[in-house]
């Protein structure tokens, strides 16, 4: 084992860095070549066909067979044309990732045995049945209809990967229930489009359209693929279980602001050639704080398909990593005493007129709109933060919150000084001194916000929700998730609460009350509710964790419990009434996270106890042999000093036995409770006697053996160690 160890770091030593060649001169003439884009479609499309297609994806306008006949022909010969022989529907199950089922382009032109034809019609473009009966849909779908559907999303283009024409899917039920990300993310987008554009139209009746936008920063590791085959626990869990902390870890930050690693870089290179050519704006490459962690960026877009480019992104990412000989870790804490992994979602709102509704505007009516955003997104984030928090926990991002380098497992908002004073000026205005007109707004300090915010500098790292400058950034959200987790809620959030607050703002209106002063007194009462959420202090510190309990924030920490935020009265009610999903298809979904949850542990478990019986005890046993037979011989040919001598020796020796003992012990221990757990007879409960019985044991088995570590030969330890997988690349 120890060999494999020494040869996958010699190995590693010895690789070069591949350098990628540019697929053309200048980026615009390759980029989203591979993208059934505007440039394709009236290349491959008649006029009216291109027309009819834009009506779709703009406002939703049903497409006819025909119509639908003529993109799958033209969408059929730009694929080919790019070497595609294969379609899929693309689709994001609720196990994360997507998941494609490649058909062949061919039929038969007649009878079968007869002529091969190159066929895409209408019909397969628009619907397919994947065999479905595989995917989670926590009991939505009995057996007996076990059939599920995906159906084309044309908001998002098709592309090109590999041999096979990919075409974005929505997932669903017989019943029509949503069994993936996309069909409810859709919903959210409508519902907060829906509700954002009426309190728009209080400012400026041309707005008829409201878009969500994201921009995602995407954190990962690197491991050379050598080093990383002989970690058990990394192929299988994607992060490592044992490991005694290097010497040097993230201390000196010199990773952050160093240059970056020669494979890395051509790594990075190569990456965002495969992105632009699927259309994907990456914009930044670089180091993150820990070792061999990095992280990449692309320019924000709407919602829906920032959400799938980071889907493919990601994994356009594991294959290019392979390429260079590294392994793409995303798990959000794949090495226990340094920085994990994030995925921060930097969300706004945008009209069709071209304003973004958390950009400060440079007229008192604008600011106002500005102020209204904000104001209702932290009340839809003071009303649902165990719901937003249930959004983003899962059994791997929760090894990453709370730990000192994360976003804490508190919901909060950070709002920087200048809108907090903003938000205390309206707080304060006395009743009779809100008169709106241009100039009352404008002594409110809210006309020059613009100027104020130009100097954005004001940041919080330990925020889970930050406002900066013209977005929130969401930043809980862990490296693996798919952004749609959170987003749903999110979008469905302030779509409820814009919703409200018009109902608020209108019910003054008929009583006789000015539209703008209307605005203003439900704002100022808002302002006072939501008051708990805001807080621009640090969020890491103990004293804050008190503060959160004292103002009544959620503080719960473990994963499974979190996950009833989903079921509870008030979520129910929001989703149901934004049309975003049934309480049933809440149910089911919460299921699927208790079932993945409790499976995570169990394989974590398992590949845990294997490690220490079959890797480490044996390991350890071998060295404390060696050490016996030095006590041995010491005092054959030493007897009168061997005991003075030997005195270190058999220290060892039983600090080793009592290691041993120890893991021994608390494997069983393990063992017994992941018995006990799956006895149980709901997922709920299971994935609770995981979370308190199953996975405490981890760290109990873990400290002996990384003391093990610490004392047994390095010419005989098998794993790579921390220094091998953080520092070689
Ligand atoms: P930082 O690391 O300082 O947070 P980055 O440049 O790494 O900044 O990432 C910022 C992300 O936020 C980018 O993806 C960027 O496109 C995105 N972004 C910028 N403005 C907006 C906006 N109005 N709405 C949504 N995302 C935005
Ligand atoms: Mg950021």
């Amino acid at each position: 084992m120890a060999r494999l160890r020494f040869n996958a770091v010699e190995e590693a030593f010895k690789k070069q860095a591949i350098e990628p060649t540019a697929p053309a001169k200048f980026t615009s003439d390759y980029y989203g070549k591979y993208v059934f884009n505007e440039d394709a479609m009236s290349k491959y499309l008649s006029k009216d066909t291109c027309k009819n297609l834009k009506a779709t994806i703009e406002k939703g306008t049903p497409l006819t067979r025909a119509v639908a006949d003529e993109v799958a022909a033209g969408m059929k010969s730009w694929a080919i044309e790019l070497g595609a022989t294969h379609y899929t529907h693309w689709f994001q199950p609720l196990t994360g990732g997507t998941a494609e089922k490649h058909d062949s382009f061919i039929e038969y032109q007649g009878a079968p045995g007869g002529k091969i034809l190159e066929e895409f019609t209408g019909k397969l473009l628009v619907q397919a049945e994947p065999d479905a009966s595989s995917f989670p849909s926590g009991g939505i779908r009995s057996t007996f209809e076990a059939r599920g559907y995906t159906a084309w999303d044309p908001a998002s283009p098709a592309f090109v990967l590999g041999n096979t024409l990919c075409i974005p899917t929505i997932f669903i039920s017989y019943n029509g229930e949503s069994l993936d990300y996309k069909a409810p993310l859709l919903k959210s987008l409508n519902a907060v489009n829906k509700a954002a554009v009426a309190v728009c139209n209080y400012f400026d009746s041309k707005v008829k359209r409201v878009y969500a936008y994201l921009g995602w920063e995407q954190e990962y590791f690197l491991v050379d693929e050598g080093l990383y085959a002989v970690r058990p626990d990394l192929v299988l869990t994607g992060r490592t279980l044992l490991g005694h902390e290097s010497a040097k870890l993230q201390q000196l930050e010199d990773h952050y602001f160093g240059s970056i690693p020669s494979r890395v870089a051509a790594f990075m290179t190569d990456l965002e050639y495969e992105g632009y050519k699927y259309g994907i704006p990456l914009k930044t490459c670089h180091n993150e704080v820990a070792p061999n962690q990095f992280e990449l960026a692309p320019i924000y877009g709407e919602a829906n398909l920032s959400v799938d480019q980071n889907l493919l992104i990601m994994s356009i990412m594991k294959e290019m990593a392979r390429k260079h000989g590294f392994r793409l870790l995303l798990h959000e804490k794949p090495f226990a005493g340094i920085n994990g992994s994030g995925k921060h979602c930097n969300w706004s709102l945008g009209t069709d007129t071209g304003v973004g509704l958390f950009t400060p505007g440079k007229t008192p009516k604008e600011n106002l709109q500005f102020i209204t955003f904000i104001v209702n997104t932290l009340m839809a984030v003071y009303k649902h933060d165990r719901l937003l928090k249930a959004s983003i926990m899962t059994a791997t991002n929760s090894h990453r919150l709370g730990a000192h380098e994360a976003p804490p497992a508190i919901i909060s908002a950070f709002l920087g000084s200048q809108i907090s004073t903003i938000l205390e000026t309206i707080e304060k205005k006395p009743e009779q001194d809100i008169i709106m007109d241009a100039k009352h707004a404008l002594s409110l300090g809210i006309g020059h916000i613009a100027d104020l915010m130009q100097d954005n500098t004001d940041r919080n790292r330990t925020s889970p929700f930050a406002f900066t400058g013209n977005r929130f950034e969401f930043r809980a959200v862990g490296s693996s998730a798919n952004c749609s987790t959170a987003l749903i809620v999110l979008n469905t959030a302030v779509a409820e609460q814009l919703t409200e607050f018009k109902k608020d703002v209108d019910a003054l209106i008929k009583k006789g009350e000015n539209k703008e002063r209307a605005i203003f007194e439900v704002l100022k009462r808002y302002i006072k509710i939501c008051k708990p959420i805001h807080f621009d202090g640090n969020g890491y510190s103990k004293e804050w964790e008190e503060e959160a309990m004292r103002r009544g924030l959620d503080c719960e920490k473990s994963c499974p419990k979190i996950y009833d935020a989903y079921t509870r009265k008030d979520s129910v009610k929001m989703f149901t009434s934004m049309n975003v999903m049934t309480e049933k298809e809440l149910k089911a979904r919460n299921e699927v996270k208790w079932e993945m949850y409790s499976k995570k542990i169990a394989i974590e478990s398992r590949v845990l106890g294997n490690m220490a019986l079959n890797h480490i005890i044996p390991i350890a046993l071998r060295y404390q042999d060696m050490l016996l037979d030095n006590v041995v011989k010491l005092s054959q040919v030493l007897p009168k000093k061997a005991a003075a001598l030997s005195k270190e020796q058999v220290e060892q020796i039983e600090a080793i036995s009592s290691y041993i003992a120890e893991v021994k012990k608390n494997v069983s221990i393990m063992v017994a409770e992941r018995e006990k757990a799956e006895k149980m007879d709901s997922e709920e409960a299971k994935a609770n006697a995981y979370h308190d019985k199953v996975e405490p044991l981890f760290e109990k088995i873990r400290t002996p053996i990384d003391q093990l570590e610490f004392v047994v030969d390095n010419e005989l330890w098998p794993l790579p160690k921390y220094r091998e997988l953080l520092f070689i690349r």
